[in-house]
């Protein structure tokens, strides 16, 4: 099997095998740009490093040592010789970008002998010594797992007794003197050498990022952006360039656009006299790249042209690695680069005007989930008083939340349903856990390209960093800006569009649909095929789902009606009736105002369908809890009022289930008591004519819920077909193109929906109620109870109540949708349930050919891109 390409041999097809970085550098060196050459071991070979027990395979070994020798030939040079040293980096890279997640070790085949004849062979002492005690810190951390605060506590000790500040300022008897603290330092930590022997350094290191494969925090991060655990990573093994021999030479990060706003023009950060990791880790805060223009202008311009060259080669803005040796660039990775939402849409439209690509592909690369963040956030500014400092607006949107000063913290806190920001002098990639549980980010060290700016991004989570005039100290939990010390647990607000830290919690603003966003929704319009409907249950967010481009109202969830106080009272009086009259009077009374709230709704959605379900939850939910009405009775203070609470402890106690859920609701209610559904009906057709007198064009959609036998629905089908007789005169019942349908929520109702279809005009899945039910999960309990641990324990993929379970749950959806067209071809079927606005799920709808999924007015706009993402 082979197990190694060298980059001459792959291609950007490549990824699965070759990784994400191990593809592109194959492809830049295809098309001939200057790439430090070098190899990659597959993410064949990972796996199988797996399972071997996390052993290295013996038949890898000859292959590797093949490639080296390829390596040498090429570079003219030879691993761990002492005149005349190949030195490699090996760098991890997955399939899915992963930033900064895995392990990159950078001057192997350094050792004691090949340090001299590097510093011989480049007549520089200094740098060479720098490189092979960074060797020593990285290998140490990396290989041995001995953490970065040990070199560094000994790093900060030399420029201490040197009395020098900046790591430049030490000179080659420095590094030599901290070469053998560090040596100490791996002895004393790792209870072994460090290695002189290049090869042995080279398989150890190989092992190493293999492992890193499943450090935790790139098991977080495969949790949240939903990685498979079995993709494994490539491993790159590359000849070294150095940004490090002095001030001709630096690295740098470049993004071909600005990665917050979009904007068209080279955005990036680098170091003069550096290497690789300075930029990224943020211990130095680097130079914008427009100075790179006046530095070195030469490098500038070919650096430009190169940008220009990735970007039209893969069709999608670039995040760029480089550095210059000697007055020689070198590009050291490509890789679509993460943005925000705002940019994303930006950047995709400009693509397409610019010809680069087109409408399908910029839809495909939307990332639907960022655009929540984009349709939300936004400051209130007359509330923001106290700007405290201004650091690198770095992943934008606004965050609110107190300060919390270390990683384990703010993710206790989150779970306690305390929002937190993150504060920290920089975030390495060990603190995501933190970032994952904050609002937002702010770092008082590092750049715009810092792995802190570059996961909060990716998360779409406000970032402000580089923010150098706070004092941050995380050892006492506070920190001092503009003379106010924060102190754990107070307020602040970040804004990451403008890099402001403000104190206190400053109130947001609903955000703008920008001319990008209506741009992206009329292509995803012209290309889907699923219809995208709202759940909303008032005129109001009504009106708010048909702005964001509503095609109608899929689940007007009626009892919501009911829990407005003046009606609630209303609503109690008809559950506390003794007998059908007094429950007809108190009917009377909450008809007119469903029809009003129908009449604000059809108005609202003129010309649209409106999918009215009839009342649904167990009526004691209307009713106060037993405790309460027990602590009442206790209060009264006359004998009428005891009474009165005594009745309605009765009626609590009377209508007690032990499974609620599984109890008396829904269309059962609807049989028990068929004058509450009279009324609903009635108000519905009276508030259709209303409107219809009006001239608005009325299309209602009545469903039943909770329908497990055709039974149910023929008696109330009926009942609705009654009501709509005596209520719609002929007029109006020619005008007025009602469908009755019904939700299939409970397993039954799939499995028999060709009976149902018999009396059904349409289907809509209730999938929170069929997962819940499918699954046997009380979604009420499950999440807090159990499903943690089932997702921490990798027993299930995803919360299937957010991820619709398309191996379970679809087969019903499947089943149903099938049974039900094969008596009624035409049958109208769509879903309700929360899944209606997650991308994966309405994936699978549309590849089920539902006709429409139906979301929370927001999230419209999401699924109307998701939608069509599914039919390209
Ligand atoms: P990460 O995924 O964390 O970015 P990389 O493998 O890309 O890790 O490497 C980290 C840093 O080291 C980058 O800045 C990269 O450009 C630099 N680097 C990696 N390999 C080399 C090399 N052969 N020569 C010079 N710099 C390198
Ligand atoms: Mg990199
Ligand atoms: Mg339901």
């Amino acid at each position: 099997e082979k197990w190694v390409y060298s980059f001459a041999e792959g291609n950007a097809n490549m990824k699965p095998l070759l990784g994400g970085k191990g593809a592109n550098l194959a492809e830049m060196t295809r098309v001939g740009l200057p790439v430090p050459q070098g190899f990659t071991i597959t993410t064949e070979a990972c796996r199988a490093f797996f399972k071997s027990g996390k052993r290295m395979m013996q038949e890898l070994k000859p292959q590797l040592l093949h490639a080296l020798e390829r390596l040498e030939a090429a570079k003219g040079q030879k691993f761990g010789d002492g005149s005349n040293p190949l030195l490699v980096s090996v760098r991890s890279g997955s399939v899915t970008s992963m930033p900064g997640m895995m392990d990159t070790i950078l001057n192997l085949g350094l050792n004691d002998n090949t340090v001299a004849g590097l510093a011989k062979l480049t007549r520089n002492e200094r740098f060479a010594y720098d490189c092979y005690r960074r060797l020593i810190q990285m290998f140490g951390n990396v290989v041995f797992g001995i953490e970065a605060i040990h070199f560094e506590q000994l790093l900060l000790r030399l420029k201490h007794s040197l009395g020098v500040k900046q790591d430049q300022e030490v000179a080659a008897e420095g590094w030599r003197q901290l070469i053998d603290d560090y040596k100490l330092c791996v002895k004393r930590h790792a209870g072994r050498d460090f290695p002189q022997d290049a090869h042995e350094q080279l398989e150890l290191a190989v092992e190493a990022v293999f492992k890193s494969w499943n450090n935790q925090r790139a098991q977080i991060y495969r949790k949240i952006n939903r990685i498979p655990d079995s993709q494994g990573t490539a491993v790159n093994v590359q000849s070294m360039v150095f940004g490090n021999m002095g001030d001709d030479c630096g690295t740098g990060v470049v993004f071909t656009r600005n990665p917050s706003t979009g904007e068209n023009a080279l955005f990036g950060e680098y170091l003069v006299n550096a290497q690789g990791e300075d930029v990224v880790a943020g211990v130095r805060t680097p130079q914008p790249i427009d100075r790179l223009k006046s530095d070195m202008p030469d490098i500038y311009d070919q650096l430009a042209r190169v940008c220009k060259q990735l970007e039209h080669h893969y069709k999608d803005m670039q995040d760029i690695e480089f550095t210059v040796e000697r007055g020689k660039l070198y590009v050291l990775q490509t890789r679509n680069g993460k943005r925000t939402a705002q940019a994303a849409l930006k950047i995709a439209v400009d693509l397409v005007a610019e010809g680069v690509t087109d409408k399908y592909e910029a839809l495909q690369k939307i990332e639907v989930s960022h655009l929540d963040q984009l349709l939300h956030r936004g400051l209130d500014e007359s509330k923001v008083t106290e700007v405290l400092a201004v650091g690198l607006p770095a992943s934008p949107g606004a965050a609110i939340g107190v300060a919390v000063f270390d990683a384990d913290t703010a993710a206790e806190w989150k779970k306690a349903g305390k929002r937190v920001i993150l504060v920290r002098p920089e975030t390495t990639p060990e603190d995501i856990h933190g970032v994952l549980a904050a609002e937002g980010v702010l770092t008082s060290r590092g750049g715009m390209t810092s792995h802190a700016a570059v996961v909060a991004r990716g998360m779409g989570k406000p970032c402000v960093c580089g923010c150098e005039s706070i004092r941050i100290d995380p050892q006492n939990k506070h920190m001092l800006a503009d003379g106010i010390t924060i102190a754990e647990g107070d307020w602040i607000t970040l804004d990451g569009v403008t890099g402001r830290v403000i104190r206190g919690a400053i109130p947001l603003q609903e955000a703008k649909v920008t001319d990008e966003l209506v741009r992206m929704l009329q292509w995803a319009d012209e290309v889907r095929t699923l219809r995208v409907y709202a759940n909303a249950d008032n005129p109001e967010d009504a009106r708010t789902a048909r702005a964001f481009g509503a095609e109608g109202i899929g689940l007007c969830r009626t009892e919501h009606m009911f829990f407005a106080p003046s009606r609630l009272a209303v609503m109690q009086k008809m559950i506390m009736a003794d007998s059908p009259e007094e429950r007809k009077k108190a009917l009377d009374q909450l008809l007119p105002m469903q029809q009003a709230d129908f009449e604000g709704i059809f108005e609202a959605m003129d010309g649209l369908p409106v999918t009215i379900r009839l009342l649904d939850p167990p009526l004691h939910e209307f009713l106060p809890q037993l405790d309460e009405l027990q602590h009442k009775l206790q209060q009264a203070d006359s004998d009428a009022e005891r009474q009165q609470w005594k009745h309605m402890i009765r009626k609590v106690q009377s209508l007690h289930e032990f499974n609620p859920m599984l109890g008396h609701r829904g269309c059962r209610l609807g049989i028990v008591y068929p004058e509450i559904y009279d009324m609903q009906i009635e108000a519905i057709f009276k508030a259709a004519v209303a409107c219809m007198d009006r001239g608005i064009a009325v299309l209602p959609e009545i469903m039943i819920p909770l329908v497990g036998d055709a039974s149910e629905l023929k008696m109330l089908r009926e009942l609705v077909d009654q009501v709509a007789d005596q209520v719609l005169g002929a007029d109006h019942r020619r005008d007025c193109k009602y469908k009755v349908g019904t939700m299939i929520e409970v397993p039954r109702a799939a499995l028999t929906a060709d009976r149902i279809a018999a009396h059904a005009d349409f289907f809509s899945f209730g999938t929170n109620d069929l997962t819940q039910m499918t699954f046997g999960y009380s979604r009420d309990d499950a999440e807090g109870k159990f499903l943690s641990h089932y997702l921490d324990k990798k027993l299930l993929p995803h919360n299937p109540f957010q991820v619709l379970d398309a191996e379970g749950v679809g087969q019903l959806i499947e089943l149903a949708v099938q049974k039900g067209r094969s008596l009624k071809p035409a049958l109208k079927t769509g879903i309700c349930g929360e899944h209606g606005g997650d991308k994966d799920s309405i994936a699978f709808c549309h590849q089920t050919g539902l006709d429409y999924v139906s979301c929370s007015p927001f999230r419209i706009p999401t699924a109307r891109i998701a939608a069509a993402q599914a039919a390209i």
